[in-house]
């Protein structure tokens, strides 16, 4: 098992010990977005081990219970939540298969990385930071949840399938940041909306074509660029389609634009018809 020493090396030293234990744990354990199953035996056979209670939702989430520290039973409760699931990419020539392999883990300088795949990090940082809390025994804690949740990668189907009542917490603490040594208080949530209308086509009328183009935007995540007021293309050519319907009332022949659900459009065209009298205006 060559690539266990070659892990164990990369691991050399880190601290907190258990935080790198159990990152070095999953990270053995393939976990693309819907085949978390291994992943999710992993954190039910640590807190069967630690003597704790466990409860697995219909979707697939887990949520396991913790009592306080001695001295800390009178705390309120609080949950700390990761997901299990991870980006899967590799780099062109690198043999590795997602649904088998473990991500083998490299150390370079302060860097941990992985050898040509993702690693992972995201969010196993913030499952194995949970694990490491879980399996503490030195930290004054008050009574904890720990909830793990599943394909958060590609829907978040897990978190939106979370039953209701199953929480007693009243702290939720998400270890899936993006910042290091920083909070964020709020609230966030994600949602795929599938619009259909049915269109009726006719042949254009006479007329003159012309195609409006938006570009040149700075585009974005949508997720952490969304509050810095950067333009949408199809929401900018969404308002001229409105203004000129109200006006000039043109005939529509094409629309399209952006490329991804998570990316603020950056472009977008449309083709229309005019009538010739009224081009001017
Ligand atoms: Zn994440």
């Amino acid at each position: 098992m060559e690539w266990l020493t070659s892990m164990n090396t990369a691991l050399e030293n880190l601290k907190p010990r258990l935080l790198w234990k159990h990152f070095e744990a999953i990270s053995a354990i393939p976990r693309a977005s819907q085949h978390e199953a291994a992943a999710l035996n992993y954190v039910l056979a640590e807190a069967a081990r630690l003597g704790f209670e466990s409860v697995v939702d219909k979707a697939g989430n887990v949520v396991i219970r913790k009592p306080a520290r001695p001295g800390r039973e009178g705390a309120v409760m609080a949950a700390l939540q990761g997901h299990l699931d991870m980006v899967c990419e590799k780099n062109e020539g690198t043999a590795h298969d997602f649904s088998r392999d473990p991500i083998r883990l490299v150390r370079d300088g302060d860097w941990l990385k992985a050898a040509g795949t993702t690693l992972g990090a995201d969010n196993g940082v913030g499952v194995a930071a949970a694990l490491a809390v879980m399996e503490s025994t030195d930290i004054a804690h008050g009574p904890l949840e720990f909830v793990f949740t599943i394909d958060e990668e590609s829907g978040l189907t897990g978190a939106s399938d979370f039953p209701n009542g199953l929480l007693k917490s009243k702290y939720f603490l998400n270890l899936d940041g993006e910042e290091e040594d920083t909070l964020c208080i709020g609230c966030a949530g994600a949602v795929n909306t599938v619009a259909r209308r049915k269109i009726e086509r006719r042949a254009a009328g006479a007329g003159d074509a012309w195609r409006l183009r938006v570009s040149g935007l700075m585009g974005g995540h949508s997720g952490i660029d969304i509050n810095k007021g950067r333009g949408n293309a199809l929401r900018i050519l969404g308002r001229i389609l409105q203004l000129l319907r109200e006006h000039v009332n043109p005939g529509i022949a094409s629309l399209e634009g952006g490329s991804k659900r998570n990316a603020i459009p950056r472009e977008a065209s449309a083709t229309i018809v005019i009538d010739g009298s009224r081009v001017q205006e």
